[in-house]
């Protein structure tokens, strides 16, 4: 299909957020990362520094016997799961010597250590990470070695600390892990919604596009119905003048085929004008003269009307007397006298014997007038569709009847628009009731 500007700008618009959206989550969810990583780090090395200053302390501030040493730091390591170690060093003839440390394996090892020798030296600590995060991604552990000193404040040896943090780090890492597999499944979610959001928005777009066609196809047949009325005017005009031998004699072959011309002129003329009422009914442009109406007398006009069309199919035709003298209705005369005439003609036309029957009844402040008939009727499967525009039940016994399927949809929307309703009630090959529902004036 080619792609108009408003779906173009639709495409895009689509695009950049199927783009964009997951790339924001992202880029958000590695930023939290990355902080979360750097303020973890920062936690490491303050615990690391405040144990060393209070080992410092606490391991005396007088030299003393290592044994005591020991005593002291077995103790203190017993005290928090996260002291790796504790070592504490003398100097000696090369390098320095652990003289006691929480690990037995550490004591009495001779280290040579630049660090050492640099932390002795210039009496200040230091501190390292002493894992390297991409070789043992699941170990956090920090490092720090400062001097010991006497009360006299002489330096007499070194302590090496040893915190590891990585239970804290490893849950933190399966949390974020966690996160990551939550944040997948919601941007997926995500971007099948915006899928199905521009499924819905091209609905949109062509059901507006639909409306549109449909506006200029009934703005076609508005005008074509229009511009058709007068040349059927005319034709008819003629035809009546040459039937009434007003512009000569004609024989009889020829009256026959006039006739059948002006018949079918007729039922062309019907259409043409049923047309013309959907196409108003449609665009809201067919006027309501809403007034107190005596419907009783309308009927009497319309039996009038069709009395001819009746007799020539030998159906009795009767009003039944009301059980009351009737209210009237609030109603457009005219609209009214289509409704019934359209109820009326279509009895006539789906009856082949037998009688069609006007009925009154109130209800509830309104006034049912019934079109009874005696016809062919319709099962309640036909009947489902009845009132669509242009439906025309199809079966033997409608074959050879004329109609365009227009004039009940007409009468629904003509009720519809004087606040009534059209209701039926029909049993195949027994006969059909319907019934156009109306509000009366109030008292
Ligand atoms: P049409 O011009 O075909 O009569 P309508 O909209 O008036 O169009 O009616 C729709 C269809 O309903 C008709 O084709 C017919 O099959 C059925 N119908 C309408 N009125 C009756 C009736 N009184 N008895 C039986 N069938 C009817």
């Amino acid at each position: 299909m080619e792609k108009t500007p408003e779906r173009k700008i639709q495409f895009t618009y689509s695009i950049i957020l199927i783009i964009l959206i997951p790339i924001l989550i992202f880029a958000n969810f590695f930023w939290q990362t990355f902080t979360q990583r750097k303020i973890f780090n920062a936690e490491l090395r303050q615990k690391t520094e405040t144990t060393r200053n209070i080992l410092t302390g606490a391991l005396g501030s007088a030299e003393t016997d290592s044994k005591i040493i020991q005593e002291k730091i077995d103790q203190i390591a017993k005290t928090d799961g996260h002291l790796k170690e504790i070592t504490v060093l003398k100097p000696a003839k090369s390098g320095f010597l652990a003289v006691a440390s929480n690990r037995p394996e550490g004591i009495g090892v001779a280290l040579e250590s630049s660090q050492n020798t640099n932390v002795w030296v210039n009496q200040k600590s230091d501190f390292a990470f002493i894992t390297d995060t991409a070789q043992t991604p699941t170990q956090r552990l920090g490092q720090t070695t400062s001097v010991l000193k006497d009360s006299a404040g002489k330096k007499w040896g070194l302590l090496v600390l040893k915190i590891d943090l990585s239970d804290i780090w490893r849950q933190t890492e399966s949390n974020s892990k966690q996160t990551l597999a939550i944040l997948i499944v919601i941007t997926l979610l995500i971007l099948l919604l915006l899928i199905n959001h521009f499924r819905f928005v091209e609905y949109a777009i062509s059901y507006r596009r639909l409306k549109e066609v449909d506006e200029s196809k009934d703005e076609f047949i508005s005008v074509a119905s229009h511009e058709l009325k007068t040349p059927l005017a005319a034709i008819r005009g003629y035809l009546e003048m040459m039937l009434e031998g007003l512009t000569g004699k004609i024989d009889l072959v020829a009256r026959d085929h006039l006739a059948k011309i002006l018949s079918n002129t007729q039922r062309l003329d019907i259409l043409v004008s049923e047309l013309l009422d959907v196409s108003r009914l449609d665009q809201e442009r067919m006027p309501f003269d809403l007034q107190p109406v005596d419907a009783a007398k309308i009927v009497g006009q319309i039996i009038k009307e069709v009395g001819e069309e009746a007799a020539k199919k030998k159906l009795k035709i009767t009003q039944e007397k009301p059980p009351q003298v009737l209210p009237q209705v609030f109603a457009d005369p005219d609209r009214l006298h289509q409704a019934i005439h359209n109820l009326t003609t279509n009895a006539i036309k789906y009856t082949n014997r037998g009688s069609i029957t006007f009925k009154y009844q109130m209800a509830d402040k309104k006034l049912k007038i019934t079109v009874k008939d005696t016809g062919i009727g319709m099962s309640e499967a036909d009947s489902r569709r009845l009132f669509e525009k242009f439906y025309r039940i199809k079966n033997e016994k409608t074959a050879d009847i004329p109609g365009t399927g227009l004039g009940l949809w007409i009468a629904k929307e003509i009720a519809k628009r004087m606040n009534g309703e059209i209701t039926f009630t029909s049993k195949e090959n027994v006969g059909s009731e319907f019934s156009l529902i109306l509000p009366i004036i109030k008292e």
